[in-house]
C-alpha cells in the first residue's frame, strides 16, 4: 500500500516564495494526516493538486505562527466547500482558546464540526489510534511547549499461501484465524504450523516528525529505527550558537540524531530565511548521515 509525504511548506518564520512556513501531509493507509499548518498551506495544496477528502486529523506541534497560522483560513475554506466530515485537531490545549473565538466569528454556519484534542507535549504517549495507524507524541525542547509526532502503521495480518491452504483443505471460516497466526488442525488431528500456511505481514512503516527543537538526545530512543525521520535543521554549523540560543538545531545535529537512532532516512527542513541555498545544509548533514534528503516546498516523498 502506498505511503507518501507531501511537503507543503519547508521554511521557518517569514514566508518567502521559495519556502512557505511548515506544513506536511502524510498519506498512510488510505488516510491523510496534516502535520502543522503554516500560512500558505492552502495555496500549496492547490499548486500540488492535493485533494483533502481523506483528511480527518491535523496535528499541530506548537503554537508558533509558522506552524499554525494557516488553520483558520483552511477551516474557513473547508466550510465554503461544504465539507461535512468532522475535523479533528490535536494540539496544545491553548490552541482551542485561540482558535475558538475566530471560529465563532468567521465560521458561524460551518457545515462540519471542529473537534479539539488536547495534547500534553511533555509526555511521550499514544495520542491517536485507529484500525491501522497509531500516533505518539514526542516531547521536544523549544521556547514554548512543543512536541513532535511519531506515526506508526500497525502490523497487518499474515498472508495466506493459497496452494498450501488448498492442499490442507483449510475451511474458509478458519482463514481469518490463520491470518492472525494460529496453527491449523486437520480432521485427522494433525497440526499444521502457521508458518507453513502463511508468510509474514507486509512490513509496517514509521514516520517521525520533530520540529522545532534544541538538539535533544532524549528523542533518540523514541525515534529508534524509524523508516523516515523529519528533523528540523534551521541553521548551519556556523550559527550553532544561535541555534542553541533560539532553541533550534543545526543540520549536523539533525543528522547526529538520525545516526544515533539508526533511522533509515532523514529529511531536514525548517530552514532559516537567512540562507539562500540549502546546499550546505545537505552537505553538513550528509557528512554525518548519508541518507539525508532536503524538504522542499512542493516535493513529495514515496515512503515505501
Ligand atoms: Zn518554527
Ligand atoms: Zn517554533
Amino acid at each position: 500500500m502506498n505511503a507518501k509525504l507531501h511537503i507543503l511548506g519547508s521554511g521557518s518564520a517569514l514566508p518567502v516564495s521559495s519556502h512557505f512556513p511548515t506544513c506536511h501531509i502524510l498519506e498512510l493507509r488510505d488516510k491523510q494526516f496534516m502535520i502543522d499548518c503554516g500560512e500558505g498551506t492552502q495555496i500549496r495544496m492547490r499548486e500540488m493538486g492535493i485533494k483533502t477528502n481523506r483528511l480527518g486529523h491535523i496535528f499541530i506541534s506548537h503554537l508558533h505562527g509558522d506552524h499554525c497560522l494557516g488553520l483558520i483560513g483552511l477551516i474557513t475554506s473547508f466550510g465554503m466547500l461544504n465539507r461535512t466530515a468532522d475535523l479533528h485537531i490535536h494540539a496544545h490545549s491553548d490552541l482551542q482558546k485561540i482558535l475558538q473565538p475566530q471560529l465563532d466569528f468567521f465560521c458561524t454556519e460551518l457545515s462540519f464540526q471542529v473537534i479539539f484534542h488536547a495534547v500534553n507535549p511533555t509526555e511521550h504517549q499514544l495520542i491517536y489510534e485507529d484500525r491501522s495507524v497509531e500516533v505518539y507524541s514526542i516531547p521536544l525542547i523549544h521556547r514554548v511547549p512543543t512536541c513532535g509526532f511519531l506515526f506508526k502503521e500497525k502490523e497487518g495480518l499474515r498472508h495466506i499461501i493459497r496452494e498450501k491452504v488448498d492442499f490442507y483443505q483449510v475451511p474458509v471460516w478458519q482463514l481469518n484465524r490463520i491470518k492472525k497466526g494460529e496453527d491449523f488442525v486437520t480432521e485427522e488431528g494433525e497440526t499444521i504450523p502457521n508458518h507453513v500456511l502463511t508468510t509474514d505481514p507486509t512490513p509496517t512503516l514509521s514516520y517521525a516528525y520533530c520540529s522545532d527543537t534544541l538538539y535533544n538526545e532524549k528523542i533518540i530512543s523514541i525515534v529508534k529505527d524509524v523508516d523516515w525521520l523529519y528533523h528540523e535543521a534551521t541553521f548551519l554549523n556556523s550559527e550553532s550558537l544561535r541555534a542553541k540560543k533560539t532553541l533550534h538545531s543545526t543540520a549536523e545535529q539533525a543528522a547526529k540524531i538520525a545516526k544515533e537512532a539508526n533511522v533509515k532516512n532523514l529529511i531536514i527542513g525548517h530552514y532559516s530565511t537567512r540562507y539562500r541555498s540549502k546546499k550546505k545544509h545537505l552537505e553538513e548533514a550528509k557528512s554525518v548521515f548519508e541518507n539525508t534528503y532536503l524538504a522542499e516546498d512542493k516535493k513529495s516523498f514515496d515512503l515505501k
